[in-house]
Order: structure tokens, then sequence, then C-alpha cells
């Protein structure tokens, strides 16, 4: 069940979840386009008529975080709630995506999790091609876009599960190619090569005491 106030309270939209039919609240106009029914973990993309399956995902084991949905804090001066999460299991553990939901701007940013580190994402380029992230080596330069960056590490993840409104994730449960890096403007890189397309996103490291949370 979703708890009180796990709730995006702004602009949201509820609509029956496409699985089973329990009420999925989300903000259409928020640039996640995916959600995950609290019931029956069904994924679904926002779509103009609604909601479109996309597949199940599995239940997440909960892990120590500050972070929680439908929390609230203040992020480099701005409000923001904790509108979703999603889990990728990678070589050394997992790390989690926590989607952050600026209503002040109806825009999403995120902050990965990985052992007590965050990066605080606030760029999302998704490029409707394919990229061979796979033949990129770790420890050299490598290019995307517009961007050069050095590749720190390189290796395989894979979505296991999320909850809430997330971004499109094309299939849980498979093996996605992703690299990260540091570019000559010294942001923080992940290139994730989705198949038919490629997520690019850039962003910076951020300690606990940048997040101010409020009290609930
Ligand atoms: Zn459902």
């Amino acid at each position: 069940m979703m708890e009180e106030g796990t709730q995006i309270p702004e602009k949201t939209q509820t609509t029956p979840c496409p699985g089973c039919g329990g009420p999925i609240s989300y903000a259409p106009s928020l640039d996640a386009q995916m959600v995950v029914c609290p019931y029956c973990k069904l994924a679904s993309a926002v779509v103009p008529e609604g909601l479109a399956p996309v597949g199940d995902t599995a239940p997440l084991a909960e892990m120590p975080s500050l972070f929680a949905m439908g929390k609230r804090g203040v992020l480099e001066g701005k409000a923001f709630v904790v509108a979703g999460r999603a889990r990728y299991q990678y070589e050394d553990g997992f790390w989690d995506e926590w989607i952050l939901y600026f209503p002040e701007d109806e825009k999403a940013m995120w902050v990965t999790e990985d052992e007590g580190e965050w990066v605080f994402f606030r760029e999302k380029q998704v490029l409707q091609e394919h990229t061979d992230v796979g033949s990129w080596s770790a420890m050299s330069q490598a290019e995307v876009a517009d961007k050069s960056f050095f590749v720190n590490e390189r290796g395989a993840c894979t979505p296991l599960g999320a909850e809430g409104q997330i971004f499109m994730i094309p299939a849980f449960g498979v093996s996605y190619e992703y690299a990260d890096g540091t570019t000559q403007e010294g942001e923080e890189i992940v290139v994730m090569d989705m198949g038919q397309s490629t997520a690019v996103c850039l962003g910076h490291p951020i300690g606990f005491g940048e997040i101010t949370w409020k009290e609930t």
C-alpha cells in the first residue's frame, strides 16, 4: 500500500494500473515518464492515453538511506519531493537512482546513491541512436554527443526494480553496458547503452550536508 504522504502532490493524475486496476498517482508533465504500481509492481510508460504496461519489476530490499519515497527537502536552494527510485545491480553491488521532483520547475533530477556516495544529476539527454559503450576501455578517452570525457569505469548493469515515478527503462532484468567518467569541464558523466537509444547523464558529487530535509 502507498503510505500517506508518498504521493506527488502537485498537478497529479490518478489512473488505474493496466495490470491490477489499483490507483496510480503520477505527474503527467514530469519528464520521468515511467511509473511503477505500488500494488503489483508493474512498470508502465506514461503515454497521452494514460498508462501502457512495460513489464514486471522486482520488489526492492530496503537498505539504510536518508532518502525515502515522499520525503521532502531542499537542494541548491530548491524544494523537492522524492518521487521515485530505480535500483541497478552492477559488478560491485548496486546503486539506487532517487528521482527528485522539483515542483517549481516541474522538473525531475536525481541523485545516485552508491555505498553512501551521492551524485546529483541534473541533466539527462536521450540520443535516439545506439552507442557501442561496450567497445570503450576504462582509463581512456571517449566521446559521445558533444562531450569528450575520460572513462573511469566501464561495466554492465541490470535494472532490478523501482518504485514511484522514474525515467524510462526499456526492460528490467536485462543487462545494459555503461561507462562513467569525468568530462573536460570536470562534470561527472554516465553513458548507458539502452539498445536503440543512449542515455547521457551529467552531474556532480554532493555531500550529505547539502540537502536540508524537511520534517513531515
Ligand atoms: Zn498494479
